[in-house]
Order: structure tokens, then C-alpha cells, then sequence
């Protein structure tokens, strides 16, 4: 029997495993040999990332963006656990399960899509006090704590403390770090509003070392970005980043200081540990691929996504970005050239021109540059919306996600917070799995 092994539940892992499980149940009705196909991940489901600022702002519910595997790959064995190496000469991968015992798979076909990690920089205090948005306990922990602290500031007596409490730093202003000051900003105005309080009186401030917020929709759509954020009370701070992050406060590399109990560090993302630990050719700490989506030298393994240096046959020289519309559409040509590797078809070149972007800006708010269609306000809002909804790969999950879009429209979002995700769970070695120093 033949085997392919698949590491990360992601977009392209997730995409990968559909397509390839279909592909090979179609050969099988024509008689194929029978092919034995597992995912590895530390989770049982494939995350919609873009909807995580709206998890962190109370208006879609985390289980909502999380496309469970057991109702979606039909065919697939899904192995839980972390991958944590590959021996190419015995072929197999060895991983830790939930109960922390280590395991070993067989493969004939390895497919590496562990995804990208927040990227950390040797900022002081960073990894200790600030907290990411990769994942569902991060986001949690974000809409926890930011109610949490808005709560305690309401019946604070030191009037420094109080203010401290009611600012909340985001560093990122590319799309995710934007969506998300103002998903969050969406969820202090309802706070203020049931809690009572003037809503003014929280204060964001978004940093970012660029000069302009989301590069990636363009300079006019981010003018446009950047008008809404101001109108909607956020401190748009360009050209400066971190210094240092303590408990209580944070120091700009301006040297001015900002009392804060949250922030949110939304700056980037970089390969998987896993990638650094095989041994093999990366570029930006991604796994050097062809355009066919084959490892250099190793024509059984496998890699797209994040996790992978795809060149951008669009634009010779370049890799192409870490996106969601890459990764999904990576893994759908992994599961067809995986396939011809094991004789049933033929493979193709990954080639795929950008098709632009959706922001969700909190309430009434939206950029969008579809098929470089520049839009803003509600028709981007609508086209985001529509978007998203098309996008999330399973029918369930989207009647949730446009319940909850609904939901929004007619009523105040709710003001609670329920524990489910601690600092500890939210701390990034714990949600992200990236390794950090023991100081940390
Ligand atoms: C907040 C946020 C918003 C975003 N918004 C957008 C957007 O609007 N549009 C867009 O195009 N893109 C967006 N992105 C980017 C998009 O999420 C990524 O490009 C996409 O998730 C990449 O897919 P992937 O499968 O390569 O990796 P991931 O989605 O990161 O999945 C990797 C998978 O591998 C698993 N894994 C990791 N390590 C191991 C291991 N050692 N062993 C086994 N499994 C492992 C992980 O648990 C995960 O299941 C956003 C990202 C974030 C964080």
C-alpha cells in the first residue's frame, strides 16, 4: 500500500487532502491501486484566519471559523499531533501527540504545509506581555482581556491606572494588525455603551515601521483605510515600532511612552519552526520549492503555503506572498501533482495572479480592490462580506458566519468574557508552538 502523509491542517494542507482524496477516489471507481492518506496537525480542524480579528471583536464565534476535518475530508485519516522531524532516507516523519508521546508514519509521498508562525523580534519583553493573532486562543485571550480591562478601569480609583487600562496598543498596520484595532474598536464602543461609559475614553494606537497602512491594497485605498481608522478615534502612529514592552506600559522606538495593560504584536508571520529544522534550502525562512510544488532533490516531498518559497511565475524573481489565495489555491495543485507522482494524471505549474483584497473595517466599514476594482465604504463592505462567505470551504460554517454578520446588524455585541483562553494559553510558544527561550 502506498502512503502520503500531509503536515498542517491549513489552508493548503486542508485543500491538499480534499483534492487528492478525490482525485484518487475517482481512479479508484477506475480500478487504481488503493492509497492510504493521513493529515498530521496539532488540531482537528483548518482555521479561517481571516475571520480571527472578528473572533477578537466578539462578532463571530471562534468555532464559527474553525472547518472541522472529520466532516470534511472524507477518506483522509486524521493523525493529531505535531510533526516534529522528517528522516529522508527511512522515509518517515516523527510527531508528538496530544499526550505528549512520541510516533512515527511511513510515507511514500511526505506534502510539508505547516503554516508560518507570528514573526518575533528581539524586542524586550515582547514575547512576555504582548500577544498574537494567529490563533483561536490568541484571539479569545484578545476579546477577554480587552473587556476584561475596560471592566476593571470602569471601577478603578487610580485615575492613571484607569486610563492605562483603557488603552490598547496594536503593532501591525498591514491588513490583519488594521482589521483587527478595529474589530477591537467595534467592541470597546459596545462595552462603552452597555457598561457606560464615554467611548472616547479608550484609546487605540496603531503602530507600524512602514509609512503607509496596508501596503498591500495600495496608496489610495490605504488613504482611504487611514481616514476611516482616524474618524473612528485610532491613533495612527507610522515609521515607529517597539522599544521595550513591560506589564504596565510600553516604550516607542521614539523613546515616548504609552501606559497600556494590551498589546497586540500583528507584524508578520515567518516559516514554521519545523521548516529551520530540516536541513533543507530555504528562502525567508521558507522551504525552497519548483514551481511544481516539489522540495529540490526530493521528488516524493512535498511543500506549498506559508511554510513554502513559491516562485511567482507572475513576477519572475519573486516568491509568492503568504496569503490565504495563494495557499488554498497551492493546495488544491498539490493534491493534482501529488497524484501524478503516484501515476494518475498529469502536473501542472503553479501559476496564479493576485486577485486582490477584502478589509473589514468594523461597522459600515470596508476596503476592497477586487480584480483591481478599488473599493471603500459599503459596497467594499459588501463585497467582503460576500467574500468571506464564499470562501469559508464548508456550508455549516458559513450559515454560522452570515448568522453572526446578521446578528451584528441588529443588535449590540455581547460584552462578555468567558475565560476560555488564559495568558498562558494565548503566550506564543503555547498557542503558535514557536520555540522561545526559557527566560521568556
Ligand atoms: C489574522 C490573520 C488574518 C488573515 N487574513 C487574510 C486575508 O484576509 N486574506 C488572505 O489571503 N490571507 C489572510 N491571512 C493569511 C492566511 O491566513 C495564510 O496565508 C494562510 O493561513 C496560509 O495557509 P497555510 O496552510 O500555509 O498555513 P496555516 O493556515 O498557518 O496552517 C498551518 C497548519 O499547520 C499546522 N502545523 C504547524 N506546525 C506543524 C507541525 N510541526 N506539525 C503538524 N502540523 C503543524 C498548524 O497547526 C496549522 O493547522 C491572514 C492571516 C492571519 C493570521
Amino acid at each position: 500500500m502506498t502512503s502520503v502523509v500531509i503536515v498542517g491542517s491549513g489552508f493548503t494542507g486542508f485543500e491538499c487532502a480534499r483534492s487528492l482524496a478525490r482525485r484518487l477516489r475517482k481512479s479508484a471507481a477506475d480500478g487504481a491501486a488503493y492509497v492510504d492518506i493521513s493529515i498530521v496537525s496539532p488540531v482537528d480542524y483548518m482555521l479561517y484566519t481571516p475571520l480571527l480579528p472578528d473572533v477578537a471583536g466578539g462578532l463571530v464565534d471562534a468555532r464559527f471559523v474553525a472547518i472541522p476535518l472529520a466532516n470534511s475530508l472524507r477518506g483522509v485519516q486524521i493523525v493529531r499531533g505535531r510533526a516534529e522531524e522528517v528522516d529522508f532516507g527511512e522515509r518517515t516523519v516523527t510527531f508528538t501527540d496530544p499526550e505528549e508521546r512520541s510516533r512515527s508514519l511511513p510515507w511514500d509521498r511526505l506534502v510539508l504545509t505547516p503554516g508560518s508562525v507570528t514573526r518575533l523580534f528581539d524586542v524586550p519583553g515582547l514575547a512576555e506581555h504582548a500577544r498574537g493573532l494567529k490563533s483561536t486562543a490568541e484571539a479569545l485571550y484578545l476579546r477577554d482581556h480587552v473587556i476584561q480591562q475596560l471592566e476593571l478601569a470602569d471601577v478603578d480609583d487610580d485615575p492613571g491606572r484607569a486610563e492605562a487600562r483603557r488603552t490598547i496598543v496594536v503593532v501591525g498596520a498591514s491588513y490583519s494588525g488594521t482589521e483587527l484595532a478595529a474589530q477591537l474598536r467595534a467592541l470597546a464602543d459596545s462595552a462603552a455603551k452597555q457598561i457606560g461609559f464615554d467611548p472616547a475614553a479608550v484609546k487605540f494606537v496603531l503602530l507600524d515601521l512602514a509609512e503607509q497602512v496596508m501596503p498591500e491594497v495600495g496608496e489610495k485605498l490605504g488613504e482611504a483605510a487611514m481616514k476611516v481608522l482616524r474618524s473612528r478615534g485610532i491613533d495612527v502612529r507610522l515609521g515607529v515600532t517597539l522599544k521595550e514592552v513591560h506589564a504596565e506600559h510600553v516604550v516607542l522606538s521614539d523613546d515616548s511612552l504609552i501606559r497600556t495593560y494590551t498589546v497586540a504584536w500583528v507584524t508578520g508571520v515567518t516559516g514554521a519552526p519545523l521548516i529551520e529544522k530540516l536541513g533543507l534550502p530555504t528562502e525567508k525562512g521558507r522551504l525552497k520549492v519548483t514551481t511544481e510544488l516539489q522540495v529540490p532533490g526530493h521528488p516524493d516531498v512535498f511543500a506549498a503555503g506559508d511554510a513554502a518559497a513559491v516562485p511567482d511565475v507572475t513576477q519572475p524573481g519573486k516568491i509568492t506572498p503568504p496569503t490565504a489565495q495563494h495557499a488554498t489555491r497551492q493546495g488544491k495543485l498539490l493534491g493534482r501533482n501529488v497524484a501524478a507522482s503516484l501515476g494518475y494524471g498529469k502536473p501542472k505549474k503553479y501559476k496564479h495572479r493576485n486577485m486582490g483584497l477584502v478589509v473589514d473595517l468594523g461597522p459600515k466599514y470596508a476596503v476592497a480592490n477586487p480584480l483591481n476594482v478599488r473599493l471603500s465604504g459599503f459596497p467594499a463592505k459588501t463585497v467582503a462580506r460576500i467574500y468571506h462567505l464564499y470562501a469559508i470551504p464548508r456550508g455549516v460554517n458559513r450559515w454560522a458566519v452570515a448568522l453572526a454578520y446578521l446578528t451584528d446588524m441588529l443588535f449590540d455585541r455581547s460584552v462578555v468574557s468567558i475565560g476560555l483562553s488564559t495568558q498562558e494559553d494565548a503566550h506564543f510558544s503555547a498557542s503558535e508552538g514557536i520555540p522561545l527561550p526559557k527566560a521568556h
